[in-house]
């Protein structure tokens, strides 16, 4: 098995430094750039499995960086930040950043928050190759999704939503974001709308199950956690 990759772009070279030798001890490949210019163009060609983006940086600052590689690249991203007020200003831009870490951070909680994002990913691609009994069945042929086992009758709209969030189980999606992914050719649909339709989502999804398996953020949006 290959050990995951991970590109660190962080301008403190210290913290880089001792994130880079916390990661290697846990068995991962680590390449470090201390400045924002060159990093969109090694995370799409340097084959990582995640990269860790500090905001602030010489050059390009993460911010630029993240919004350029989520045009072509799903690969996972944690924001780091100096200031915890930043976190909610980058989640309201719906980045599509996977989790955001404060510093100071300890490392050994940044290495928990790789893994977690890493395990998650494997469960995806294990997904995508055996595809073992989840609870949501999405069939984009027909526009059917099906919760456990049982279609949940939603209209084109709500089919599009579900199926955004689903496609990144655990991520938090800003309405925005939801907008963009789920309607990108619609005119008619705007950020408020998005609750109506999760509402008439989670009123269809009732009606099969009492465990709801879409997460509201207070604030910020909506996650997929089933
Ligand atoms: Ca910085």
């Amino acid at each position: 098995m290959t050990p995951p990759r991970i590109l660190i772009v962080e301008d403190e070279t210290a913290l880089a430094e001792v994130v880079r030798d916390y990661l290697s001890a846990e068995g991962m490949a680590v390449d470090v750039l201390f400045e924002g210019t060159d990093a969109v163009s090694t995370a799409l060609t340097g084959n990582h499995d995640l990269l860790i983006l500090d905001l602030m940086l010489p050059g390009v600052d993460g911010l630029t960086i993240c919004r350029e590689l989520r045009r072509t690249s799903d690969v996972p991203i944690i924001m780091t930040t100096a200031k915890v007020e930043e976190i909610d200003r980058l989640l309201g831009l719906g980045l599509g950043a996977d989790d955001y870490l404060c510093k100071p951070y300890s490392p050994r909680e940044l290495v928990a928050r790789v893994q977690a994002i890493l395990r998650r990913a494997a469960g995806r691609a294990d997904h995508a190759a055996t595809a073992p009994a989840s609870r949501l069945e999405i069939d984009t042929e027909r526009w059917v999704a099906r919760l456990d086992g049982k279609a949940l009758n939603l209209t084109r709209r709500e089919f599009m939503l579900v199926h955004s969030l689903a496609a990144r189980p655990g991520r938090v999606f800003s309405r925005d974001d939801l907008l963009a992914r789920a309607f990108p050719d619609d005119t008619e649909v705007f950020d408020r709308t998005i609750d109506s339709h999760i509402r008439n989502i989670r009123r269809k999804i009732a009606t099969i199950s009492d465990n709801d398996p879409i997460r509201s953020v207070y604030g910020v949006g909506y996650s997929y956690d089933g």
